[in-house]
């Protein structure tokens, strides 16, 4: 329970404990309010660092952390583990999926986006995207397995070379920044972490195929960085396509501008679609169902519900590093514009329920993009400059583990990644049989079918 100093104070409901529901609910310490943060999980998520669980360079816990631990100090708020099912404005309710509801005066919505398989929900099991802790685990245990089976495979008399090369054939369909992110690591896993471990299969002789329907990887990236990027995962092993569109996958691998690609371990990091929170509302949203708000952030109409982050589509005036006005854009779905959301609705909610003026419209200030690649290498747009190789990996680096949340993190994290460079080893290399899927058995099934 909140104290009984919160008793009778305006409530302020936030959904999500990502990037924008946490700064929101930080910019509300000490505010005359009673904050309930409610998460279908009950970890806040390091997004940008995922892939680096997913390929065994980190565990979980080291880039998530419990939210009610994050918040333990901030005595106003509540933190819930539950499923938001629906939000009823008329009567200022979020409903949960056990059928409770819980009273809002303000509510913000930060519920993020999921993958868009562009109608073909069924390649979801087929093709995992990677946005939870579970995903990862499920991707690092895919990846490993196929290893595992393929050095089980090569071992055995008149080993099928067919079945060996789709084992080793690592797909990656979409190269914006996770697809391009994580190819480069599985490329160097392969090259690098793995060697030396198997007796029967050359683990630098895997394939690593990453698809883009766009005709340039890091489509949102300057040319002449995506053109870096592309020569350099090129040198560090993985075969880059462009304009190649995925047109089907299943069990087998995946066709591609109409070619069959053999491979079972087929990885999803193409669009993606936003929470339903427009759907909950039944307000205006755009083509990816992120919810159209005001320059205040408010939804149209109503003045007590908040949308930021990933699930929101904002347009708002963006300055540059030095704080040189840009003009107005479209925000992109990054962490930097949840958070700066996050902590405007802070502001805003703060101004009303003491009654003084409210802050300006939200602007965004654009401190740039990096992309890393591999163990040494990344891509740095700032605006201003642009550059890439070892000083921009050092950078993204640095940047990355500033933002990790709980400085014990930080520090864990910063040994982890020294010992995984210096050794050029994975410290994460256990992982669970898929009892769902059974990942090895599946490879048998599919072999047979
Ligand atoms: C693999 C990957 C790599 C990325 N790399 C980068 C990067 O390098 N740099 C960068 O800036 N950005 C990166 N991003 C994007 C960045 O993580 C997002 O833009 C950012 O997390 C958005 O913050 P958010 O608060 O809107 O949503 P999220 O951080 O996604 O948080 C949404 C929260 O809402 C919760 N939730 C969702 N639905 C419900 C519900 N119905 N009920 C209750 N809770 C719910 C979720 O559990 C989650 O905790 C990456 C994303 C991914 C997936």
């Amino acid at each position: 329970m909140t104290s009984d100093k919160t008793k009778g104070l305006p409530n302020v409901v936030i959904v999500g404990g990502g990037f924008g529901g946490l700064y929101a609910a930080r910019g509300l310490a000490d505010a005359p309010v009673r904050v309930t943060i409610i998460d279908k999980h009950n970890y806040h998520l390091f997004r940008p660092m995922l892939y680096q669980v997913a390929t065994g360079l980190l565990s979980a816990d080291e880039i998530a952390a419990p939210i009610r631990s994050i918040l333990r100090k901030q005595k106003n708020v509540e933190v819930l583990m539950a499923e938001v099912v629906g939000v009823d404005p008329e009567n200022q309710v979020v409903e949960t999926v056990d059928g409770s509801s819980l009273h809002y005066d303000y509510v913000v919505l930060a519920t993020g986006i999921h993958y868009n398989y562009f109608g073909h929900d069924d390649w979801k099991e087929l093709a995992p995207g990677l946005d939870s802790v579970d995903d990862a685990d499920r991707i690092r245990g895919k990846i490993l397995s196929a290893f595992e089976t393929a050095e089980r495979k090569a071992a055995e008399p008149g080993a099928d070379p067919q079945l060996l090369e789709d084992l080793l054939t690592f797909v990656l369909v979409g190269a914006g920044t996770a697809g391009v992110e994580m190819a480069g690591t599985i490329a160097e896993m392969a090259r690098l972490a793995l060697t030396g471990d198997f007796r029967h299969i050359d683990p630098r002789s895997a394939h690593i195929l990453l698809f883009e329907a766009a005709p340039r990887i890091l489509p949102s990236y300057p040319e002449k960085l995506s053109d870096r990027a592309h020569e350099h995962l090129r040198q560090i092993g993985v075969d880059v396509r462009t304009s190649a569109r995925v047109e089907n996958v299943d069990a087998a691998g995946v066709v591609v501008n109409g070619q069959r690609v053999g491979s079972r371990t087929v990885l999803w990091t193409a669009g993606v679609v936003a929470s339903p929170a427009g759907r909950w509302l039944g307000a205006e949203t755009d083509r990816a169902g992120r919810v159209k708000v005001n320059a205040d952030l408010t939804v149209p109409g109503r003045s007590n519900v908040f949308v930021i982050g990933d699930t929101a589509a904002v347009v708002a005036p963006t300055r540059n590093l030095f704080g040189l006005r840009k003009g107005s854009r479209p925000l992109p779905g990054v962490a930097q514009p949840a958070i700066q959301e996050g902590k405007y609705v802070g502001r805003v909610i703060r101004s009303q329920v003491t009654g003084q003026s409210g802050p300006a419209p939200f602007w965004y200030w654009d401190k740039g993009n990096l992309a890393i690649i591999g163990r040494t290498f990344a891509v740095a747009d700032l605006g201003f400059v642009r550059f890439s190789g070892a000083l921009a990996w050092l950078l993204w680096l640095g940047i990355h583990i500033y933002f990790l949340i709980g400085f014990a993190n930080r520090l864990q994290v910063m040994l982890q990644w020294a010992v995984s460079f210096w050794t050029k080893r994975r410290g994460v290399r256990i992982f669970p049989l898929d009892r769902k899927t059974g990942e090895e058995k599946s490879c048998e099934d599919r072999r047979a079918s």
